[in-house]
């Protein structure tokens, strides 16, 4: 193996320099080179700095340091775990619902997630770039589409693009009378915030048509002075920002760990948009955990923080039939004799049958029962 120099004002991007940075250890290099072999690995500075080297649970290195155990496949997991492939009519567009799109403009990011839904298609040497020909299809597509309202820019991370690159895209999608709404997912303002400059900033405003930038985190620590600073300078733009989060075993599986990222959010004024239940990616089952204890978890977190801080928590359905809200349920019926009815009591039970009425049960954020009474 040729000497790694120590260097930490670059990505990390091959197991052996994680070795040598203290964020793997050497015993793990040979499985950490299959799983690199496979998936993209990248730690920027900034990621690699909030790493406790002396922590084996670390949260954020759980988030990006690869494991061997990515290697083994869990049931069900599969390459296109929500489906993109089925709704994609054009190379780099989903049309899943009729509104809007998703426009996968580039296909590597600032850091590669180890629970990535989309691992098997982002990251260097994947067949998943959008060549000048494919870019002009799709854009052809969503003018052609009068029905999309909203283009997501995602991938990848649209952010990867340089602020000249991202104008001419901007411009572009802007000058399409019945696109509003443009919105882009990003990591980059938490994993490399540097990037966020004046001149980012300026590409992101566009004339015809409003941006919305969809921050993902996934843990408070993510949300550094500088990670802070890049946030406020999009919100002080004029540009609103929402969270979107993944449902991680150990790393925001515990109720004060997700207080602590939804309060990190609303002090950066960003919205608290979604907690996504982990996707069945390959070899990501060691990072997801039950949909029980995501609901339970959302269950504390009402009873801990505001509706301000409160995401919605969603699955993926698996082979792209979309978004299902599946945070727990407060409300249920029951049929039951009405107690204040207002016709004659009386012990005859047919009568206290016809008086039936469909009441509700209401759990607190305690989780206690209230009935409510039936509606007239
Ligand atoms: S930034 Fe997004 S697209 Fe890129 S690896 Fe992470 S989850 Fe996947």
């Amino acid at each position: 193996m040729s000497r790694i120099e120590l260097n930490s004002a670059v990505t990390l991007r091959e197991p052996a320099e994680l070795v040598a940075h203290g964020l793997a250890p050497a015993a793990d290099l040979s499985d950490l080179e299959k799983v690199a072999a496979r998936y993209a690995v990248a730690v920027t500075p900034d990621i690699a700095a909030l790493i406790d080297r002396n922590d084996p649970d670390d949260p954020i290195a759980r988030q990006f340091v690869p494991s061997a155990q990515e290697l083994v496949a869990g049931p069900g997991e599969n390459a296109d775990p929500i489906g993109d492939h089925a709704h994609s009519p054009v190379a780099g567009i989903v049309h899943r619902y009729s509104d809007r799109v998703l426009f996968k403009l580039v296909h590597v990011c600032a850091v590669y997630c180890r629970f990535c839904f989309r691992r098997e298609m982002v990251g260097p040497g994947k067949a998943t770039a959008l060549s000048p020909a494919a870019y002009d299809a799709a854009i052809g597509y969503i003018r052609a589409h009068p029905e999309v309202w909203e283009v997501i820019l995602t991938g990848g991370d649209p952010l990867m693009l340089s602020p000249r690159r991202l104008t001419e895209v901007m411009a572009d999608l802007a000058a399409i009378d019945h696109v509003k709404i443009i919105r882009i997912h990003t990591r980059v303002p938490v994993a490399d915030p540097a990037r966020i400059s004046s001149e980012m900033i300026a590409a992101l405003k566009v004339e015809g048509a409003t941006t919305w930038i969809a921050l993902h985190a996934n843990h408070a620590r993510e949300l550094t002075g500088k990670a802070r600073a890049a946030c406020a300078a999009i919100v002080d733009a004029g540009i609103p920002m929402v969270s979107q989060s993944v449902l991680l075993r150990g790393v925001n599986d515990d109720a004060a760990a997700l207080e602590a990222l939804m309060r990190a959010f609303v002090e950066c004024r960003i919205k608290p948009y979604y907690l996504h239940h982990g996707d069945l990616a390959p070899g990501t089952a060691h990072l997801r955990t039950t949909i029980e204890r995501g609901q339970e978890l959302m269950r504390a977190l009402r009873g801990r923080v505001s509706g301000l801080c409160q995401p919605d928590y969603v699955l993926d359905i698996p082979g792209g039939h979309g978004k299902a809200p599946v945070g727990p349920n407060y409300l249920s019926r029951e049929n039951s004799p009405d107690a204040n009815s207002s016709s004659p009591a009386s012990s005859c039970s047919q009568q206290r049958e016809q008086h039936a009425e469909t009441r509700y049960r209401i759990l607190d954020y305690c989780g206690e029962v209230h009935l409510y009474p039936p509606e007239r």
